[in-house]
């Protein structure tokens, strides 16, 4: 099968957290099981793609708003991806370094709209101009879920139409909402079927995405459920839709995550040798973060908003020190600034218990991987949740609520076959318990060393997950 990729962000080249890394995997575990997957990105400025080496194989123009504008095709050289990599680069609106959110001033780009409707259009453009077609279009989130509107009733992409379409939703929360006039911008089509963009009176990049393709996946069962419940608004629609939904769970590239090989990390080990290992790591995390290097490290990495939980943090840190638990925590994470304030003031007024860097740092992350004890995901909703992977497979024990992708993937230490640490309800009193748990573990030495061998044997890879995916085409592929 030739499976086409569209999408936003794609690990090594651009990453902003889990669909970064599905759409740098994913692909390259299809080519393993004999498949040809590909995928197109836009030609951002990060520094990952100002050094690759391109060659320029396409040049031409794509309509927006009845103009048109030019653009065009650079295919990564000599690349070690494991699969192709086309970057559609379009002047003016890709030129930039981040990929969402502007660096300098830490809030979205202002024409996100104009990005990402540029790019969906000019990928279809270059897709339908090459000689083979593919046998899978594959859309990832509402920047691409026009797609597969677009390939159904756009009168100029009619050639593909027959082709099918798949939408994942890595998170519900983000659906590209516009005022219905915007819909000018797109390539010609029936206006009969205007209401295919419609949802609450505007237009909805990720509901008309859940009408048009013809497989809507998301990356866990647990958070399919809860989609079904609640999606912000779109809960009908997806009721309505069911019968095309499937979840399927995220694994984690062993190539990329692994202690063994790791070159991001202090010290590399494998799970015989793990104590030592780990021991190192976290005096060299422990210095970076001066936090002493004795007692449970419990850690965090993520985006500082709402979803994840970070607002409870702050809360976790004051409770816990006030009753004396033994513990250091430290936070690597960007978003809400009222939270970047807060986790500031923490830092000093904790010295030596509570840490923070601020920022998004990919080396930091591998680091804090591999030196921590514990770590932390209080999350108020998670789609699937990649950080409790790569934390078991570096054989740090993970602290969870249990929501969504966490809950089909973290069984709680009291179950015979359990080994992690799960709380049920997003309140501070479970999110102590669950820490303490943790302290009270890392106490006991010979069950902590057997929990940490037992994660870091677990197999979340992708292989297993990759096998769904092909099941999954294969059954919408027409005969
Ligand atoms: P999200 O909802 O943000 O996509 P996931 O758990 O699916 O959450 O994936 C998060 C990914 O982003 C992980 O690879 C994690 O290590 C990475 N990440 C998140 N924040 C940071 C940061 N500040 N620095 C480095 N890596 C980060």
């Amino acid at each position: 099968m030739k499976i086409t990729h569209i999408t936003a962000e794609c690990y090594p080249a651009a990453k902003a957290g889990g669909l970064g890394d599905v759409a740098g995997a994913l692909p390259k575990y299809l080519n393993k099981e004999g498949h040809s997957a590909e995928v197109l990105l836009p030609f951002y400025e990060t520094d990952w793609l100002k050094n690759v080496e391109t060659e320029l194989i396409y040049e031409g123009t794509f309509p927006y708003h009845s103009k048109s504008f030019p653009f065009s095709i650079h295919r990564v050289k000599k690349s070690k991806l494991g699969f192709e990599l086309y970057l559609v680069e379009i002047p003016g609106r890709f030129d930039r370094p981040g990929i969402y959110i502007d660096p300098w001033s830490g809030h979205p780009y202002w024409d996100e709209r104009e990005r990402f409707f540029s790019f969906q259009i000019a990928s279809l453009e270059w897709l339908i101009s090459r000689q083979s077609r593919p046998d899978i279009i594959h859309c990832h989130d509402h920047h691409t879920a026009l797609v597969p509107f677009m390939m159904k009733e756009c009168f100029r992409f009619d050639a593909f139409r027959d082709i099918p379409s798949v939408l994942t939703i890595h998170n519900g929360e983000y659906q590209g909402r516009y005022p219905m006039d915007v819909y000018q911008s797109l390539p010609a089509f029936n206006l009969q079927n205007l209401g295919v963009l419609q949802w609450d009176e505007g237009l909805n990049c990720l509901a008309a995405g859940i009408k048009s393709s013809w497989k809507v996946t998301t990356v866990s069962r647990g958070y399919m459920k809860e989609l079904l419940t609640f999606c912000n608004g779109l809960e009908i629609l997806l009721q309505h839709e069911q019968e095309k939904t499937m979840g399927i769970v995220n694994g984690i590239d062993p190539e990329v995550w692994n202690p063994k090989t790791d070159p991001l990390i202090d010290t590399n080990y494998t799970t015989t040798k793990a104590d030592v290992g780990k021991e190192k790591n976290k005096k060299a995390l422990s210095e970076f973060f001066s936090i002493p290097g004795d007692r449970p490290l419990f850690s965090f990495i993520g985006r500082l908003v709402r979803e994840k939980g970070a607002d409870l943090l702050p809360d976790l840190i004051r409770s816990c020190h006030s009753q004396g638990v033994e513990a250091s925590f430290i936070v690597l994470g960007t978003g809400d600034p009222s939270l970047h304030n807060l986790f500031k003031k923490l830092e000093s007024e904790y010295v030596g218990y509570f840490d923070s860097r601020l920022e998004y740092n990919e080396q930091l992350a591998h680091l804090i991987y591999a030196g921590s004890d514990f770590l932390m995901m209080p999350s108020r909703v998670e789609p699937c949740g990649l950080n409790q992977f790569y934390s078991m497979r570096y054989g740090t024990i993970p602290v969870v609520r249990g929501v969504g992708g966490l809950a089909d993937t973290v069984i709680d230490i009291s179950h015979n076959d359990g080994y992690g640490i799960v709380f049920d309800n997003f309140n501070l009193e479970e999110f102590v318990e669950a820490v303490k748990r943790g302290v009270d573990i890392f106490g006991k030495k010979e069950l902590f060393e057997n929990v940490r061998k037992k994660v870091m044997k677990l197999d979340f890879s992708w292989k297993r997950s990759t096998k769904e995916y092909i099941e999954m085409y294969k059954s919408i592929i027409p005969k």
